[in-house]
């Protein structure tokens, strides 16, 4: 990925604040009581999709996350993709609660300008949803695949979480060959983490286990390699063709615009945000003031710096030189952390489980 190509791709991430149940381990900002507030927020959404878009390049992708923007009808989703100025044979992603899917809703949302849809599994384990503080789904893993299949969606995600307290390896690897059987053209697998605040960090008896993690690490990525999934991140795997582009424009550290409510926007070293509040965001533009709330600006070797960051934790890796390979070699693992690719350094497998420490190497 050279400085071109990374300033070529405009991406917009439109946040779409709602859902049905806020689960035990989600910091993410939405909510369960603004239903009432969703027409008037997609019209927000749109009209700053509308401004922003008007004087920039052609976006490359529009990924709609949250948040649940499954709770949205496909003439919302219709009404937000239009005011999109798209490129070409843009990605247009959507992410989905498994349980609002249907034949009809995806098909709805693929002739609305979907491309792309991501659906949040987790697990298939009543027993880790509930450690996780998420209700069963209403509808079976094989509902959801056959649903996909008639859709005409030309990708799509699965996202799980690893790691809850509890989850035996037998049930993980259960949930790994329900989910696999389907064979999604793209997996993103998350460690459970607690995040400040949530109802999950006032229950450490939930806690994840570290080794427990790494362990089940391990045995995914195993698995997904030996399917032919490749390494795209280190939360990240697809098959050929498959890759997710607007991730990989933040991994990158592209440019982004940052739609709705909560939503954070990158321009070339300045990062910015919007306020987190629904009915603020809707005045805001209702009244053509800006949503932004908050900003940073980063100095161009802080920016290197994030960037070579970013670019570790992907298949991407970062020029071999980027590493102070005496200091990595000092940390003393006894596999190897990175593995050479022509000029690049790329996460090993025991890497991308240090990834944080390997940061650490990194020469700004
Ligand atoms: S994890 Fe997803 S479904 Fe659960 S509360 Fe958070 S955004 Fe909503």
């Amino acid at each position: 990925m050279n400085e071109i190509e990374q300033h070529v791709r405009l991406g917009a991430y439109v946040h779409i604040p709602f859902c049905r149940y806020r689960c035990d381990y989600c910091a993410f900002v939405t909510f369960t009581n603004r239903d009432h507030l969703v027409d008037a927020y997609v019209d927000a959404c749109v009209r700053q999709l509308e401004r922003e878009t008007a004087e920039c390049s052609p976006l490359a992708t529009l990924y709609l996350g949250g948040g649940t923007p499954s709770t949205l009808s496909p003439s919302h989703v219709g009404a937000i993709v239009q005011a999109a100025r798209l490129a070409p044979g843009a990605e247009v992603s959507i992410e989905c609660n498994p349980d609002d899917v249907s034949e009809a809703l995806l098909s709805g949302y693929v002739e609305a300008g979907i491309t792309r849809a991501s659906f949040g599994v987790q697990s298939t384990s009543a027993r880790t949803l509930q450690q996780l503080g998420r209700p069963s789904p209403q509808q079976s893993i094989e509902d959801l695949g056959h649903a996909v299949a008639k859709s005409g969606l030309s990708s799509w995600n699965l996202d799980l979480i690893y790691g809850a307290a509890g989850e035996s390896a037998k049930e993980f690897s259960a949930t790994l060959d329900q989910v696999l059987g389907l064979r999604p053209p793209h997996v993103s697998a998350y460690a459970l983490t607690v995040e400040p605040g949530t109802p999950l960090s006032r229950t450490p008896e939930r806690f994840p286990n570290d080794d427990h993690q790494a362990n089940r690490y391990e045995f995914l990525n195993g698995r997904l390699t030996s399917l032919g999934y490749g390494f795209e991140e280190i939360s990240s795997w697809s098959l050929p063709e498959h890759q997710c582009i607007h991730h990989d424009i933040y991994w990158t550290g592209g440019n982004y615009l940052g739609i709705g409510a909560g939503a954070h926007g990158h321009s070339s070293g300045r990062r910015y945000w919007n306020s987190v509040s629904p009915e603020r965001y809707i005045e805001a533009i209702e009244t053509g003031v800006s949503p932004v709330v908050g900003e940073e600006v980063l100095d161009a070797p802080t920016r290197a710096l994030e960037r070579l960051t970013l670019l570790l934790r992907t298949a991407h890796g970062v020029p071999w030189d980027a590493i102070d390979h005496e200091k990595l070699q000092n940390l003393g693992s006894k596999r190897p952390l990175v593995a050479r690719q022509e000029d690049r350094a790329v996460l090993t497998v025991a890497g991308r489980l240090v990834a944080n420490t390997v940061v650490q190497c990194l020469v700004g």
